[in-house]
């Protein structure tokens, strides 16, 4: 059996590369991160699904391994083509994450150590850590007391633990589920309605509050539906407020909505997935008055704060909500000592063993300070405004309300023919021209392109060649005539 066992070890050791084939695979990864890097502003921003993307799903995983070269060349070819180019800096669609390369050196070291960041226990430090960034976005917020969170892989499961601890909170049991209400606007993110069909919470009542013409909730609609619903007896629970809309970046009056969810004692969750570091501006944290008043706000760092995906968190004004709702116990886990601070991060969330993500963050914020990432958030701001009154001025364009935070909507009004086709069409020929990558949405039934302005990577430089490219677009399709007609 001992030799058995001895020769099993020699097979399996090479999962434990000795110091040279690790400094040689160690240099074939960073030399492969850097042409990546370097060849950035040349690649596109889109690409349809190439033929390699196909490959993956029939190529085997055999029992030898091959050499490292061989397998970054396959990430190259085979998995860093095709879709989206989340780390170029003319990606414009949706709400676009970073990929600061400091977080990658934080990736990589909590890696390596794989300290357990979900029990005190385990690891006091990758826990602290994690509680310092949560206490961080708490000050942001302007949660005071007994305020905590929690770091989660992004947004939606962000959102999902905070509708859990709302239920939890209000003593809702899936079986009332039929006369308990949800308020929020048609712009709040679908994440919303997933999270309550996961919560057991998909027989509910969803209203659906009215907007302004700038897609930001109306508090007086609140109120009439809420006391409409007292006198129906059922029982409103929860209210949802955005704080940075995913379609236009609009954000809701959160300090008036946060007076009426406290005069009918309903839950008030703040969505700021996408807006929350924006709170590192002072005008907008002016502009987000009252999301301190919230229960429960999630904030994404892989969008704002210009982080790699996998990375969200959930900040509650009082973190014994989280723990009356997560908190479990088992007999293995006995041995594990209380954190002096009362809570582990497994006993605020539904997750226990989990990814030391607060590295990714932590490690970035020491080494470059607060300021450049505040400056990027102002920069991003800025742009958002300079591309509103660009297009604003382009002949023909019509746009959407000044941006809130950095979201850009606008559309081509075509002298003749269906304007939802036209740019239906203008949106198709810049996905087909992949320079740069935007995505569109329904507004008020139209069809409308946006620009989201979140990349790191995204620059005055950008920005104007991006407004060239949609010009050049538009002018292929109109052909020279209609332009020249104006
Ligand atoms: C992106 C986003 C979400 C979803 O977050 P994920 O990190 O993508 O899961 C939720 N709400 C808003 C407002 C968002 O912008």
């Amino acid at each position: 059996m001992k030799q058995q066992i001895l020769d099993l070890e020699k097979l399996s050791s090479q999962l434990e590369p000795d110091s040279h084939t690790r400094r040689y695979q160690r240099r074939s990864v960073i030399e492969y991160g850097e042409r990546f890097l370097e060849n950035l502003t040349e690649s596109k921003a889109y690409e349809a699904s190439v033929r390699d993307n196909e490959k993956l799903l029939s190529e085997e995983l055999s029992e030898e391994g091959i050499n490292i070269q061989s397998v970054i060349e396959s990430v190259e070819n085979k998995i860093d083509r095709g879709g989206i180019n989340p780390a170029s800096g003319s990606h414009f669609g949706y709400i676009p994450g970073g990929g600061i390369f400091s977080a990658a050196l934080g990736d990589y070291l909590a890696a390596v150590s794989n300290r357990y960041a979900g029990v005190w226990f385990a690891s006091p430090g990758a826990v602290n850590v994690e509680k310092r960034l949560c206490n961080w976005m708490a000050e942001l917020i302007g949660f005071t007391g007994n305020a905590g969170g929690y770091i989660s892989s992004g947004g939606s499961v962000a959102n999902l633990t905070a509708v859990v601890a709302a239920r939890e909170s209000k003593k809702i049991s899936p079986q009332q589920s039929s006369k308990t209400v949800v308020y929020l606007t048609k712009q709040a993110h679908h994440c919303i309605d997933k999270a309550l069909a996961i919560a057991g919470m998909r027989g509910c009542l969803i209203r659906r509050v009215e907007m302004d013409e700038s897609f930001r909730m109306d508090p007086v609609h609140l109120n009439l539906l809420i006391e409409d619903d007292l006198k129906k007896k059922l029982t409103p629970w929860l209210v949802v407020g955005s704080a940075g809309t995913t379609d236009t970046g609009a954000i809701d009056p959160l300090n008036r909505i946060a007076d009426i969810a406290r005069s009918h004692n309903l839950w008030y969750h703040v969505d700021a997935a996408y807006g929350g570091f924006f709170l590192l501006d002072k005008n907008i944290k002016q502009k987000m008055c009252g999301i301190e008043k919230a229960d429960s706000v999630v904030m994404d760092p892989h969008k704002a704060l210009f982080l790699p995906y996998g990375i969200g968190a959930l900040i509650v004004r009082d973190i014994s909500t989280l723990k009356n709702t997560f908190r479990f116990d088992a007999d293995y886990m006995q041995d594990a000592e209380p954190d002096p601070a009362e809570y582990s991060p497994a006993d605020i969330s539904p997750e226990l063993s989990k990814h030391f993500r607060g590295l990714r963050m932590w490690l970035p914020l020491k080494l470059h300070g607060l300021a450049p990432f505040r400056a990027a958030i102002q920069e991003k701001l800025l742009l958002a405004r300079y591309a509103h009154g660009k297009l604003t001025a382009m002949n023909g364009f019509e746009t959407g309300p000044l941006p809130d935070l950095s979201v850009v909507t606008f559309r081509y009004l075509p002298e003749k023919g269906d304007p939802d086709e036209f740019n239906r069409l203008l949106h198709q020929e810049l996905l087909k021209d992949g320079r740069i990558f935007l995505s569109s949405t329904l507004i008020n039934d139209k069809f409308i392109l946006r620009l989201a302005i979140v990349s790191v990577r995204t620059h005055l430089k950008e920005t104007d060649n991006a407004l060239k490219i949609i010009q050049e677009k538009v002018t292929q399709i109109t052909g020279p005539s209609e332009m020249i007609s104006k």
